[in-house]
């Protein structure tokens, strides 16, 4: 599970595509392919953009004659209203150019990330940046104005003109923010407060980021580190106990000099967040955030309220790893080291096609046949070379054509997994696309991860089946245990601290700096198991918030708990499945957004809104951690 940065949600469909799947991996260590030329690497082994477009000349020409319908776009300004036969006109007009748009789009940007040191291919991506946001523009009239059309006339509509009726989840998913819609003279103030909404995370970037005087310190072998956000995270990990106690208490001893303009900051988002609670009249900013996509508060409470159940759960983790780390007692800064020396876990390119292959068979053999294409018909781009973007992503915009995927496969387990994560989405978006009118075929962002992750699960499983080392198991199954604390247990200990902070706002109370690291040191404690003497949690730790930009994303990072815990349960109910789950999958993935995010999980039998998902992920981190005792008993360590 990879962090995915946040966007706002009723963006141009064709932003969301783009911007959500990327993956940021950290590239390995030197291998022979790394330098090979792009020309040198057999056709195969490259995506192959010509299935977009035959040439820039062809792009170019497109281009143009897309531009020219924006003009069109714009002269519907008015008129959505009128009649059904109007409103179904347009809109067809318009997703038609969004979508000739998207697949310009990617094209400019595959061909610039396969060589990002070719100012031509830099000068297309720049260009449909620009074009994007004017198409932005010249749309942004169609939602308010489909927003004011009166319930009983839009009934009407789709009564007259039938055809409309594949946009029925599109408009009801702007109707239903009726509630919270304003008056004309209203919403023009609200649209100006937007000038400063941004003012809070600003400050925040900009003191993190540039200003703050972050300490350098002299690590044991002598090298020196500056510590800020990424020295602190790239030197964390250190096996030197002493090192990392100075990374830790260096680190957060800087940024509690800066508590009290911190704690300034994060007021003023919350604040802002009230703002906005107030004025378009919700009953809390919880269900401000989430009424964007849909989701019952409910689903957020039953997180925080299932991870505390099951604290004594991540206890088990922690005792587990003070175990195996050898340590007399366990601090908060013994977290980030490697359970177990990461072992050599070699897998060639076709070796992992393979073996993907074999790992996702329960997903049916419809699933396994579109692997092969996405695997033979050149979908992916495998191999570093010089200038290639850095990391992976899945890029499922090209709703005619196919999905892209673009690897830098180094050949190690981890780029394995990654590949099978990054065929999640594309699995996803090719099938949505396949199945649902391109107005509805990007999936919601709350289901964004669940298919991706649900690969890496499923690999896992069937690599744990398959290797008999016992020392390659342990390292597989320790990297296993860590993604459930820090994408589960962590995510949702952020996600606590942010309900937290806004209730008590809501309330009237005053948030300072020093108040944030009191709410924060306590549930952190408590996470640890602190008082149960499971780790010991230094108080100077309790200013970690200033460290987590999420803060400043609007109930943001809970979905990283949410859509890992959905992915490990589909995960647990594919393995013991059988056809009839396979049938329920494939409609899932084929179903895009036809429907809100929890009614489509539950559809594939995965309801957020009980406990069941959560009580099964809580089954497997179990199940890992006794293949992790049994292993070290044997070993009599
Ligand atoms: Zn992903």
């Amino acid at each position: 599970m990879k962090f995915f940065r946040p966007i706002s949600v009723r963006k141009p469909l064709f932003l969301t595509l783009i911007v959500l799947l990327m993956t940021g991996i950290s590239m390995q260590a030197a291998e022979p392919k790394k330098n090979q030329s792009r020309d040198s690497i057999a056709d195969k082994y490259k995506w192959n953009i010509a299935d977009l477009f035959a040439s820039n000349d062809e792009w170019k020409q497109k281009k143009n004659e897309v531009d020219g319908q924006f003009e069109k776009i714009a002269s519907y300004k008015g008129l959505l209203g009128q009649s059904a036969a109007r409103l179904y006109e347009a809109l067809e007009f318009y997703h038609n150019v969004e979508k000739e748009f998207a697949r310009l789009m990617i094209y400019a940007n595959l061909q610039s990330d396969q060589d990002t040191r070719v100012s031509e291919n830099l000068a297309m991506k720049q260009e449909m940046g620009q074009m994007g946001t004017r198409l932005e523009k010249t749309a942004a009239f169609m939602e308010p104005e489909i927003l004011a059309i009166p319930d009983a006339a839009i009934e009407q509509f789709f009564k007259t003109e039938p055809k409309l009726e594949k946009y029925r989840m599109y408009i009801d998913d702007i109707q239903r923010r009726k509630a919270h819609t304003l008056s004309e003279p209203e919403e023009k103030i609200v649209a100006e407060a937007g000038r400063m909404s941004g003012t809070a995370q600003e400050i925040y970037s900009i003191l993190s980021n540039a200003d703050l005087p972050y300490p350098t310190i002299k690590l044991s072998d002598g090298r020196e580190v500056r510590l800020d956000a990424q020295g602190y995270s790239g030197s964390r990990a250190s096996n030197v106990r002493e090192d990392r106690i100075n990374v830790f208490n260096s680190f957060f001893g800087a940024l509690d000099g800066y508590r009290r303009t911190f704690g300034t900051e994060l007021n003023a988002e919350v604040q802002k967040n009230i703002f906005y609670k107030n004025v378009r009249n919700y009953e809390s900013c919880l269900q401000r955030a989430l009424d964007k996509n849909n989701i019952p508060v409910s689903v957020y409470h039953k997180l925080i309220e299932n991870v505390n159940k099951n604290l004594p759960t991540l206890h088990r983790y922690l005792k587990l790893r003070k175990r195996m780390l050898g340590v007399e007692e366990l601090h908060y800064y013994d977290m980030y080291p490697s359970l177990v020396p990461n072992v050599d876990l070699k897998v060639s390119w076709d070796e992992a096609t393979e073996e993907i292959k074999k790992a996702l068979a329960v997903l049916g053999e419809q699933y396994v046949a579109t692997l092969d294409k996405a695997f033979n018909s050149r979908w992916i781009d495998a191999f570093p070379n010089p200038g290639k973007r850095s990391g992976a992503y899945s890029s499922g915009g090209a709703y005619d054509v196919h999905p892209y995927i673009l690897m830098n496969y180094n050949g190690q387990y981890d780029d394995m997994s990654t590949l099978a994560h990054e065929l999640g989405h594309t699995m996803h978006s090719y099938f949505s696309n396949k199945n649902q009118p391109y107005v509805n075929a990007s999936y919601p962002i709350f289901l964004a991860e669940v298919a991706s992750t649900a690969n890496e699960a499923l690999l896992m499983d069937y690599s744990l089946k398959k290797i008999k080392d016992q020392d390659k198991r342990l390292s597989l199954l320790g990297n296993y245990l860590e993604d459930f604390r820090t994408t589960l247990f962590r995510q949702t200990q952020f996600a606590e601290f942010e309900l937290k902070i806004h209730e008590l706002a809501e309330k009237g109370e005053a948030l300072t700096g020093d108040k944030f690291t009191e709410i924060y040191l306590d549930i952190l404690k408590r996470y640890y198991g602190h008082n149960e003497g499971v780790t010991v949690i230094d108080d100077l730790y309790g200013i970690e918030w200033a460290y987590i930009p999420h803060f400043y994303y609007n109930f943001y990072v809970f979905q990283y708990s949410t859509s890992f815990t959905a992915s490990q349960a589909l995960a647990e109910k594919m393995i013991h499945g059988g056809p009839e789950m396979v049938k329920k999958y494939l409609n899932f993935l084929s179903s895009g957004r036809s429907d809100y995010a929890i009614p489509t999980l539950k559809k594939v039998g995965v309801d957020m809104t009980t406990d069941e998902p959560f009580n099964l992920a809580m089954k497997k981190m179990n199940a890992v951690m006794d293949e992790i005792e049994h292993i070290l008993d044997a070993k009599g360590k």
